[in-house]
């Protein structure tokens, strides 16, 4: 038997039906908000990441499914969507046209990470991105918009991490202080601690290292706050107080710094609890030199993107049943005889029609059979079709739930059935 790759899986129904109400809530609301949808390839040129999340990053150094294709060029499938959506940005001169540029994508990334609960292979991501400007009333506007959806979705209770990671400018001080403060500390770095304060300091900030998470807990490690220019501290505080304004549940956390390398100012993240270990619901942050280092114009720019998967683990109940409820099929069209298979088309089509989910089984060719075919996939109600029913000019149908049953004319299905199918509970 072949299966699926490790760190890969399917997603099947119904609870497929979950993952298309998430991601039709994320468009309704990211529309209402003046977005629109994006589409970049699953791959690019390796040195599109390489440039954009940076060398140092551990995506780049030993996450990326990078190969050499059948052309000799050296491709990746993308571990994010930012750089893509960048690099198209970019290509087709979308500065050009001025303004803002507010753009969502839905879609499939790809990290070779070890996988693990809420770590997988290829993982999907929901994500948006506003091009041009540099106010941090846009960076409050896109955590206005992430609550929304998140709220929609019947999230309750989150907050979201944020920090400064200031800018190329004010950043040289901050990592000098780092290195300082962790010259003396070397018996507690791995190597990849090492690697990293020497070619990315602030990434250690990051570490995984159990040792170095005592470090990193100390009121004497230097933050990035205390090291911010004039512009930026002004940016970090007018965010905030939008952001209380705006009553998004917020706490400083001078410690986030996030895995890529393309980030100025503002970066944020959303944790929930009852993921486990891999407890990043979403993250993103302002990348105001990102364009302009893939050789655009200088376009500020500011996303997020969530982990799907993640997502979809902690899900409220309520909110899963209502997208499960959404897609069931709520009654079976039951042709008793051959010669009744043709009325049963007829019969689902007006259903249909009338905006009914009605699923026709030719295969039961009997009431009993109907009827367990019926419980046996949770439809609620049947309209049997036999010869004496074409007849008479009359249809069946049975209320599985209520134990009841009725006959009635055929010209009244619509109104009959209608008013027994249960409207869907409200999300
Ligand atoms: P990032 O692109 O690293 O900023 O990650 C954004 C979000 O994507 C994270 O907060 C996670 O929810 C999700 N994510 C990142 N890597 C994975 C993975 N390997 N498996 C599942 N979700 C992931």
């Amino acid at each position: 038997m072949i299966t699926s790759q490790k760190g890969t899986r399917d997603l099947l129904p119904p609870e497929t039906r979950a993952w298309n109400g998430v991601e039709r809530t994320a468009r309704e609301v990211f529309s209402l908000y003046g977005f629109d949808e994006i589409r970049t390839p699953t791959f690019e040129a390796t040195e599109l990441f390489v440039r954009s999340v940076g060398e140092a990053t551990d995506i780049v150094h030993k996450e990326m499914y990078t190969f050499t294709d059948r052309g000799g060029r050296s491709v990746t499938l993308r571990p994010e969507n930012t750089a893509g959506v960048a690099r198209a940005f970019v290509e087709h001169r979308l500065a050009q046209a001025g303004g803002v540029h507010r753009l969502y994508y839905v879609g499939p990334q790809f990290r070779y990470e070890r996988p693990q609960k809420g770590r997988f292979r290829e993982f999907r991501q929901i994500g948006a991105e506003v091009l041009g400007p540099a106010d941090p009333a846009t960076d409050a506007e896109v955590l206005v918009m992430l609550f929304d959806l998140l709220g929609r979705l019947g999230f309750t209770g989150l907050s979201v991490a944020l920090n400064s990671v200031g800018t190329a400018e004010c950043r040289p001080a901050y990592v000098e202080a780092l290195q300082s403060f962790f010259a003396s500390k070397e018996g507690s770095l791995d190597e990849d601690d090492r690697r990293r304060l020497a070619e990315n300091p602030l990434r250690i900030l990051d570490s995984k290292n159990p040792a170095l998470q005592l470090l990193l807990a100390d009121p004497g490690l230097p933050s990035m706050l205390d090291f911010l220019d004039e512009d930026s501290r002004g940016h970090h505080e007018e965010l905030l107080a939008l952001l209380t304004a705006s009553r998004i549940p917020f706490r400083i956390e001078p410690r986030l710094v996030r895995g890529l390398d393309y980030y100025t100012r503002t970066v944020f993240e959303v944790t929930a609890r009852g993921l486990g270990a891999q407890d990043a619901l979403l993250g993103g942050g302002r990348y105001d030199r990102l364009v302009s280092d893939l050789g655009g114009p200088k376009t500020p720019g500011i996303g997020f993107a969530i982990g799907e998967d993640r997502l979809l683990d902690v899900l409220p109940a309520a909110t899963r049943a209502a997208f499960l409820a959404e897609g069931a099929p709520q009654v079976a069209v039951v042709p008793l005889g051959a010669e009744d298979v043709a009325e049963g088309l007829a019969v689902a089509g007006e259903l249909r029609r009338g905006g009914i989910r009605a699923e026709l089984d030719t295969s039961a060719k009997g009431p009993g059979r109907g009827i367990k075919n019926a419980l046996k996939k949770e439809i609620p109600l049947v309209v049997l079709l036999g010869e004496e029913e074409r007849r008479k000019g009359t249809f069946v149908v049975k209320d599985l739930a209520a134990s009841k049953q009725g006959e009635h004319l055929r010209a009244r299905l619509l109104e009959v059935v209608g008013a027994l199918v249960k409207p869907a509970p409200a999300t």
